[in-house]
């Protein structure tokens, strides 16, 4: 009982926002912060033209669940957004853990820590609480890219998606892995990044026109004992999301980086109107609409939970991408 009600406790939705630090280019160019915080609620101040061209400044307020500032670490990250999910994803639920955001807003320094460190405390609970109860933890890690999909831990073999009889997405061929601890699971982790596709020009490196997803499945064989074949329990999934100016990419002169574009739009579109649904306990969930959101399926059925993570820059340079992703967030909750 003491499970079940950790669980009702846990919001369906939840959107919390990451403002990173000015960097050091940033600081060269003389650029500001034009963003003040507040432990739920953020201003972004926007300087803007008259038609004199004198400045003056808009004020845009938003509220969200929570607000991290430029302070706060990927620890106490940790903590705000994935860390009350992990016991209730031993009671069938699947969680979602989204990072949202422009390219270099922080969403790759945001979720690479997650995983591990929620692996931790899954097979911390495997371990103690839930000892010899038969349940067992796999991993996944795999790219959607252009409407593809690639295994991040089996040499990015391009993968296909199958719905079996029962509506169950599966992706045929997937590489899953069963780790009992943390160091193969770090390895694991780390072999999957390296394998995430990676150019070289910054703002147009390709893993910015990629969403990465890491699912860790809780398993149980059906007779509770390690022999017997195992079922899904729980999942939890970590998705670090394409750049979200990438969707705009749709006039670009190049046909491939337009194509891709409209690919990333289709997504982020689909993904705001599925989580939307979910909150409004609508039967009708419209996966439909993208690779990303099919794939996703099953998380988004039944119970589940969602975690954005809204990524921003405080850069007065990137005023528009940041009220762009604040405004998406914003749709989202
Ligand atoms: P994205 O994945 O959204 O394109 P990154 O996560 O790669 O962006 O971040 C861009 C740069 O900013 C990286 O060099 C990263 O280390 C740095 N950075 C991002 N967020 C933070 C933060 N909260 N604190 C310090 N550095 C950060
Ligand atoms: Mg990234």
């Amino acid at each position: 009982t003491l499970d079940k009600e950790k669980a009702s406790n846990v919001a369906k939705i939840k959107v919390v926002v990451r403002k990173r630090p000015l960097n050091k280019k940033e600081l060269a160019k003389n650029e500001e912060d034009i963003i003040d915080t507040e432990s739920n609620s953020l201003v972004v101040h926007e300087t803007k033209l008259k038609v004199d061209l004198t400045e003056y400044v808009e004020k845009h307020e938003f509220v969200f669940d929570a607000v991290l500032n430029e302070e706060v670490s990927n620890d106490e990250v940790y903590r705000e957004t994935v860390e009350p999910i992990i016991p209730i994803i031993f009671q069938r639920t699947k969680a979602t853990c989204f990072a949202y955001g422009q390219t270099g807003s922080g969403k790759t320094y945001t979720m690479k820590p997650l995983p591990l460190r929620a692996s931790r405390d899954i097979l911390r609970l495997m371990h103690h609480t839930y000892r010899n109860q038969g349940f067992q933890l796999f991993v996944s890690f795999f790219e959607i890219y252009g409407g593809k999909l690639f295994d991040l831990l089996n040499e990015r073999k391009k993968l296909c998606m199958r719905e079996d009889g029962k509506q169950q997405v599966c992706i045929v061929g997937l590489q899953e892995y069963r780790v009992s601890d943390v160091e193969t699971i770090k390895e694991l982790i780390e072999k999957g990044n390296a394998t995430r596709s990676t150019g070289t020009t910054g703002a147009n490196e390709e893993s910015s026109r990629s969403h990465a997803i890491l699912q860790l499945a809780i398993k149980r064989s059906t007779d509770g004992s390690d022999s017997k074949p195992a079922r899904v329990i729980g999942k939890l999934s970590f998705i670090d999301l394409a750049g979200s100016e990438r969707g705009a990419d749709t006039t670009d002169n190049d046909k491939q980086t337009r194509m891709e574009g409209a690919e990333i739009n289709k997504s982020l579109l689909a993904l705001k109107e599925c989580i939307r649904a979910l909150d409004n306990d609508q039967v009708h969930i419209p996966f439909r609409g993208s690779k990303l959101t099919e794939v996703l399926r099953d998380s988004f059925v039944g119970n589940s939970r969602t975690v954005m993570i809204s990524c921003i820059s405080p850069s007065s340079g990137c005023c528009e991408h940041t009220l762009n992703t604040l405004r998406y967030a914003d749709r989202v909750k």
